[in-house]
């Protein structure tokens, strides 16, 4: 169900003639939803004369450096001094895919501080309510999908350009698990359709983003299956914990890991996987499922984390070793709900 606040003020300051300040951002390393939305939304803004800055809490995977104005993205790690003024000068700040501030890490206390009107477009569960503006609800299958329903909600469909369009596909291809998740409803077709209409080759963007992996990336993904991946058939579990050591030896960037997480779950009665990476920074953790199966849940309860019900994360600040203990922990006191 689409939860709304306040959605009248952010109309006006959009369609008014006075030129905004707009800062865009979204959760640290985003995906092709986080980076699909913030675009999609910026090539509509833009229209308007308005300033608009997409600012990315840190870098991303190279299979998203095609989208349409990619270049004009910062990464706030590179170029804090002017995303911090950008920041605290915004007369509008867009929060997008996101709905705790922890997710964009050192530009939390930048984003509460700033006088500007926060506003939340989202499908995550559990939100902190931080914004003035709300456009959220967590049965929609991506933020894409909400950028689409949104601009269309203040009257501006026809505002949707092609440059917007291959953005929007893409977070909608992205988080849908390529049109197979079941929040995939007869709306969101119909939102393909219409993007596709507008000119989204549908094959363009699927190899983009999906037949760009490195030769590292394609020897990793074999390296963990073969050689680190764990059944635990008693809980119909499996997990892969991966090195410091490991990520260094494979040349590993980011986005080489996304996906890594899916394979195991496609064993025939696999119903929970995990995969445990050391960060140095500290212990990432990701968790899928199938059915009934809450991670959003344990990784809350266990990981600081959170996500969608099948899909989420977390992290720990204990070692590899640690957290692979923890993830055990989980499982032996969560036996019932796996089995
Ligand atoms: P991934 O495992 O691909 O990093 O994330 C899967 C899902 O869980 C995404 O929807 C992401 O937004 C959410 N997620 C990942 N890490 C965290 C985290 O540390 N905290 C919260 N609240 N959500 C997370
Ligand atoms: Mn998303």
């Amino acid at each position: 169900m689409l939860r709304l606040k306040n959605i009248e003020l952010v109309k006006e300051k959009i369609q008014g003639s006075a030129p905004q300040k707009i800062v865009i951002t979204t959760h640290h390393k985003p995906d092709g939803d986080a980076l699909g939305s913030s675009l999609g939304l910026y090539h509509y803004l833009i229209q308007y004369g308005h300033q608009v800055q997409v600012i990315s809490p840190t870098d991303y995977p190279y299979n998203l450096a095609w989208m349409p104005a990619n270049d004009t993205v910062w990464e706030f790690e590179k170029t804090e001094n002017k995303s911090r003024e950008a920041i605290a000068n915004a007369d509008l700040i867009f929060c997008l895919d996101f709905n705790r501030l922890n997710r964009i890490n050192q530009m939390e206390p930048l984003v509460k501080e700033s006088k500007a009107l926060k506003i939340l477009v989202d499908h995550h569960l559990e939100p902190e309510n931080f914004e003035d503006i709300t456009f959220a609800d967590t049965s929609a299958v991506a933020t894409a999908e909400l950028i689409y329903t949104f601009i269309t909600h203040i009257g501006d469909e026809q505002k949707i350009n092609i440059e917007s369009a291959k953005c929007l596909y893409t977070g909608i291809l992205t988080d849908s698990g390529s049109f197979r998740f079941n929040s995939t409803t007869p709306t969101v077709h119909i939102i393909a359709s219409k993007l596709i209409a507008l000119g989204v080759k549908p094959l363009d963007i699927f190899e983009l983003i999906y037949d760009d992996n490195t030769e590292n990336r394609m020897r990793f993904i074999g390296y963990c299956m073969n050689k680190k991946m764990v059944m635990l058939p008693e809980y119909n579990a499996a997990y892969i914990s991966v090195t410091r050591d490991e990520l260094k030896e494979y040349k590993i960037t980011t986005g080489d890991t996304e996906g890594l997480v899916n394979y195991p779950l496609s064993i025939k009665g696999i119903k929970l996987v995990a995969l445990i990476i050391d960060r140095t920074e500290r212990v990432k953790l990701s968790l899928r499922s199938k059915g009934d199966i809450a991670v959003n849940e344990l990784c809350s309860q266990y990981f600081n984390g959170g996500g969608h019900k099948n899909a989420s994360g977390g992290h720990s600040n204990g070692t590899l070793d640690e957290t692979v203990q923890t993830f055990l922990q989980m499982l032996a006191e969560n036996k019932n709900k796996l089995n």
